[in-house]
């Protein structure tokens, strides 16, 4: 496994990956690898050539009250992950490298970077969106994996790439959970452990949703979990949406299957999660 801590590096050898015919693979990550991580680079491993797993922590990602600067940076643990799971490449770039100072392009997706977590984190996506387009660039991935933990995220990188003709297809991956149904989250390991087990009704409440849902009016469901969630305590819920599988708009009475998401702050900890629901 080779760490590459320079793009015009990691973009030289994946070019030469490709040349070579390889099939690429790119785990996007901002690191403290948990097994929801693992889980993607496994895929990866498993589907191409050559994996690489970035591990970049994207300032312009965070807002200027949240917490770029506490974010763990767990570097010696992560790298231990990888090499254990066969990845080839680690990308390691320093801010610096990736947004000098003059820097001044972004992309934007347009309504859906705006709804759900966009309406909390307004630049949110944004610097999403612009990093990911970066790495795709850097990578040439043929494949580029994605957790449905972030559902609206993967949402956001799907249209991206279709409406700017990437050539990277995303691989949708499903959430990995604690026992207790807890998803894990590298923030996970802000909350003490009473907090972990009020958290533990976020997943709860989703879990009962999807079964109701199966047989009640989706403002129904909607209302009992909203209900269940502000039992939660030391919380507050930024929102809780039924939204289309698709395009995240709202969803329709006769919908036979939708996502519902969550955000909610457990203490000084904001948690996303969501379910999909069929009937
Ligand atoms: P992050 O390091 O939080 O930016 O996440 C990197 C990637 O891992 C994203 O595509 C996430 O959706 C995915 N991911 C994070 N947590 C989980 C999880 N519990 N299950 C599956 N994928 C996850």
């Amino acid at each position: 496994m080779k760490v590459i801590k320079n793009a015009s590096q990691m973009q030289r050898i994946a070019f030469k990956h490709l040349l070579d015919g390889d099939e690429i693979g790119l785990v996007p990550t901002m690191g403290a690898l948990h097994a929801g991580h693992i889980s993607l680079i496994e895929k990866s491993v498993k589907n191409d050539d050559v994996t690489i797993v970035s591990i970049f922590i994207n300032p312009v990602q965070f807002g200027p009250n949240e917490d770029y600067l506490k974010y763990p940076r767990p570097i010696k643990n992560d790298l231990q992950i990888c090499k254990k799971n066969y990845v080839d490449y680690v990308f390691m770039p320093t801010v610096n490298d990736m947004f000098p100072s003059d820097h001044k392009t972004f992309v934007e997706v347009k309504t859906l970077q705006d709804i759900m977590c966009g309406v909390f984190r307004p630049t949110h996506f944004r610097g999403v969106a612009t990093v990911v387009s970066k790495l795709f660039n850097i990578s040439y991935a043929d494949r580029a994996y994605f957790g449905m933990k972030d559902f609206q995220q993967l949402k956001i990188i799907e249209k991206m790439v279709k409406d700017l003709n990437f050539r990277t297809k995303i691989v949708p991956c499903p959430i990995v959970r604690e026992k207790s149904g807890l998803a894990l989250s590298s923030r996970n390991s802000y909350l003490s452990s009473q907090e972990k087990n009020f958290a533990i009704s976020i997943s709860k409440t989703l879990k009962e949703a999807s079964i109701e849902f199966k047989n009640k009016p989706f403002n129904i469901v909607n209302k009992n979990a909203l209900n269940k969630l502000k039992k939660i305590p030391n919380s507050k819920i930024d929102y809780i949406e039924i939204v289309n599988l698709n395009d995240l708009s709202p969803t329709s009475k006769n919908a036979k299957k939708a996502a519902l998401a969550v955000a909610v702050w457990v203490g000084k900890t904001r948690l996303i999660d969501n379910i999909v629901m069929t009937k």
